[in-house]
């Protein structure tokens, strides 16, 4: 596909003059891309090996704070480096920053040189790699929706994030009148991120004004992730650059619908799905039906993945689309899980609980943890819900709070056993420290409601 280079076509636009920048960046526990601005020829002669970075970067928040209590690191141990390794198999052009191209890395330890076990991108490798070993390749969408609005970051961080205005004034749920007047925006979105070498299917409007959702063609677990991160990076960017703002903050006002990203999932075998089973009514084989057994039953267990602030909770409202119950159903956006494509080799489930902020590397790790333990036990899948399934007092709820979430995770014995004890315990600090910082902050709804009435 266009967009993507190989290491030779690297050097040759440098040589040429046409790539000056290269981007060398990783996934951080938040899910943002960091890293350093490489000048081209500094790059393809020395640093495609090897760079470096403090290892605080997979320990921190979203302002960059160093919390006490991770393992990993701290500043007992001095907060040393970590190898950044290029993946010379991402390398891409970045077509709406002039001459500039980016690799992604894998992070390393820098004595043994050991992939970091916490860092995202080796935690989804190593449950894609236990799939491997089973003869499975899991291929995942994840959709991402925002919200675009009127002024940009900088205007809005000024205005103390007051008073915030949609790019729409109306709810503009698959609207082509309403996303025409967008296009100045969503097409350079699309049309960069496609010369980025991403798939992109299509954009629409979402179910609420100035909301917005860009689909992904479905691939290998590793590159769907890769995909979504550097969109998520190049929809901000891009919006930026046309003085707007594009948010990923899952609920940005109590009374508008909040952004998903619900992730489509299908395990393949030697190129098939194998998910399909022709003879089964809703085309379901029996991998199929386990996976999502254990999807289903452990979704407590690995709701911080999909749900990893406070805000990510707020979401989770009746009649809004955002699920509540660890549930599925046939084609009924109400459950947590849906079954799509059904009687089709396109049979898939799709998570609905994930929210607009969910770090794609870390929900798809915990998810397929999840369905290889459900195949593993051969777990049996219960018959789908129909309905509204808000209404089913019978159906399990998931976490409704962070704090919740940080309990379940903390306590899941089939994470641990994924993904490592270190790992989650690094993890449940993460939850933990974003609980401690909200609990220390007096937020304005409590003045306006006890002012003066407490
Ligand atoms: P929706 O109604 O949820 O928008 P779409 O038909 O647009 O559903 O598909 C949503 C996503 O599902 C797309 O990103 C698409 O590439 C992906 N998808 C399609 N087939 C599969 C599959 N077999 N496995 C995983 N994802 C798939």
């Amino acid at each position: 596909m266009t967009g993507k280079l190989s290491f030779d076509d690297l050097k040759s636009r440098v040589t040429e003059g046409t790539i000056d920048t290269v981007l060398v960046c990783f996934a951080d526990m938040q899910g943002r891309l960091m890293g350093k601005r490489f000048h081209a020829v500094n790059f393809v002669e020395t640093s495609f090996a090897e760079t470096h970075c403090c290892n605080y970067l997979l320990a921190t928040d979203l302002e960059m704070a160093t919390p006490d209590g991770y393992a990993a690191t701290s500043w007992r141990s001095g907060y040393g480096d970590y190898v950044m390794k290029p993946d010379l198999d991402t390398i891409r052009l970045t077509p709406w920053l002039d001459g500039t191209a980016m690799v992604l890395c894998d992070v390393l330890d820098h004595h043994t040189h050991d992939a970091v076990p916490h860092s995202p991108r080796a935690m989804l490798q190593k449950q894609v790699a236990r799939l491997e070993t089973m003869g499975l390749t899991p291929m995942m969408a994840t959709e991402l929706e925002f919200f675009l609005f009127e002024k940009s970051f900088d205007a809005i961080r000024k205005d103390g994030f007051r008073d915030l205005e949609p790019i729409s004034g109306y709810n503009e749920d698959y609207h082509i009148l309403q996303t025409t007047k967008e296009e100045g925006i969503m097409r350079p979105i699309r049309n960069h991120l496609f010369g980025a070498g991403i798939p992109i299917e299509n954009s629409k409007g979402e179910a609420e004004a100035g909301q917005e959702e860009i689909n992904i063609r479905y691939s290998p677990a590793m590159d769907c992730a890769d995909y979504h991160t550097i969109a998520k990076n190049g929809i901000k960017e891009i919006a930026w650059m046309h003085g707007h703002a594009a948010t990923f903050l899952p609920k940005w006002h109590h009374d508008r619908v909040g952004s998903s990203s619900h992730v489509h999932q299908s395990l393949w075998r030697d190129g098939e799905p194998a998910f399909y089973d022709a003879d089964d009514d809703l085309g379901m084989s029996d991998l199929m039906r386990h996976y999502m057994a254990g999807l289903i039953a452990y979704a407590p267990d690995y709701t911080f993945f999909l749900a990893p602030y406070i805000n990510s909770y707020k979401r989770f409202a009746k009649g809004t689309f955002a699920p509540t119950k660890t549930v599925w159903s046939v084609d009924n956006r109400t459950a947590g899980f849906r079954l799509c494509g059904e009687a089709t080799r396109g049979v898939r489930v799709e998570c609905r609980i994930g929210g607009s902020d969910l770090n794609p590397y870390l929900a798809q790790a915990a998810m397929l943890a999840a369905g290889i333990k459900g195949i593993e036990d051969k777990m049996e899948l219960a018959p789908p819900t129909r309905g509204d399934v808000y209404e089913d007092a019978k159906a399990s709820d998931i976490p409704r709070t962070l704090r919740a979430a940080t309990e379940t995770l903390r306590g899941s014995a089939m994470l641990r056993a994924a993904m490592g004890d270190d790992v989650v315990d690094h993890y449940t600090r993460c939850a933990e420290w974003e609980q401690e910082e909200f609990d220390r902050v007096v937020t304005d709804w409590e003045i306006a409601r006890g002012f003066e009435r407490a």
